[in-house]
């Protein structure tokens, strides 16, 4: 991931085209200091236009409007229509107030909630699945421009399966998080008894790369072990190219373009972290098992729920805890 992405507050970015001509944008001075004699002598076929302005009390009732939104882009293959995301939002999201799909531009929905919690909880607590696919919200600002829209990144909670107990602790499961992405927090409860199936980190993933697969653990006693990443709400991952929105039935890159994109993100942690690499000639690069839960159809959909929510999406409740010790986690009972 590179630093362009890691800087950005937001996950969305405007085309390049619009993001410049906001950074060039010096309250229309260049506009009302050109004179009409200087626009035919210098530039008569560049872009020009009558300048006009939004009067401001007509744009703050509209903002009350909008404000209530979310952004919402669709990682699949495949646009979902209108009615259809509508349909699937009523009958998974049972939240306090209506959600209602206000549009469609290309990838991009908004959604208006009637509800500030809801909009909160929702864009904070996302990426969601619908129907398999990845749906990554970002709430409304003021002044963006739908058209174009990219989206440059999205954060992930991600399972590391098969570290031995005394392996599991933050540290480690962390340093795996900064290479996989920019890493943003750990789900780790100190408290006993916990969950000692997998370590559960959430990191921030470009959405247009590869996922990586798993990491290569070197023990102590110099064996290598396979530490499998598993990626929660990723029901649409290609167990071919390992890119988000299809499946291998669906893929249709060459063997020798998914050569080349691996290759190109072996270089760059490579060059970026200076760590070797290990290969098990013996298994496959991508397994199934990348999906967290893929062997349950009904997570297709994530249910979401207000109240004890916990148990009704099946998603225990995060502790949002960042380690801040230095020593390794000792357990006083066992
Ligand atoms: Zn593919």
């Amino acid at each position: 991931m590179d630093g362009n992405i890691q800087e950005r507050e937001f996950g969305w970015t405007q085309s390049s085209k619009s993001e410049a001509s906001a950074e060039e944008y010096d309250g229309d001075l260049d506009m009302e200091n050109s004179s009409d004699e200087e626009l035919e002598l210098h530039a008569p076929l560049a872009r020009h236009g009558p300048v006009v302005r939004a009067n401001p009390e007509d744009l703050a009732l509209q903002r009350e409007y909008w404000n209530m939104c979310a952004i919402v882009f669709l990682l699949d293959y495949k646009k979902f229509s209108i009615r259809h995301l509508q349909h699937l939002i009523n009958s998974a999201w049972k939240i306090r107030g209506n959600v209602m799909v206000v549009g469609r531009e290309s990838y991009n929905y908004i959604l208006h909630f009637d509800v500030l919690d809801d909009l909160t909880y929702i864009c904070e607590e996302g990426p969601w699945a619908v129907e398999g696919a990845l749906l990554v919200l970002e709430r409304w600002r003021p002044n963006l421009v739908i058209m174009g829209l990219q989206l440059n990144f999205v954060s992930l909670w991600i399972q590391l399966h098969g570290l031995p107990l005394e392996y599991q602790y933050p540290e480690l499961s962390m340093q795996m998080g900064h290479i996989i992405g920019l890493f943003e927090r750990i789900d780790w409860d100190a408290n006993l008894p916990r969950n000692i199936r997998f370590m559960c980190i959430r990191v921030r993933v470009d959405p247009w790369l590869p996922l990586l697969a798993g990491f290569m653990l070197r023990l102590d006693n110099g064996d290598t072990i396979w530490v499998q990443c598993r990626y929660e709400r990723l029901h649409k991952l290609c167990t071919k190219c390992g890119l988000i929105g299809h499946i291998k039935a669906q893929c249709t890159y060459l063997m020798e373009d998914v050569e080349e994109i691996l290759h190109r993100q072996r270089q760059r942690i490579q060059n970026q972290f200076h760590v070797q690499y290990g290969y098990d000639p013996m298994e496959p690069h991508y397994i199934n098992e990348i999906k967290a839960f893929y062997n349950i159809p009904q997570r297709r959909n994530t249910q979401v729920r207000f109240g004890p929510l916990a148990r009704d999406t099946g998603y225990r409740q995060r502790q949002f805890q960042h380690p801040n010790h230095k020593q390794p986690y000792k357990p006083e009972t066992i």
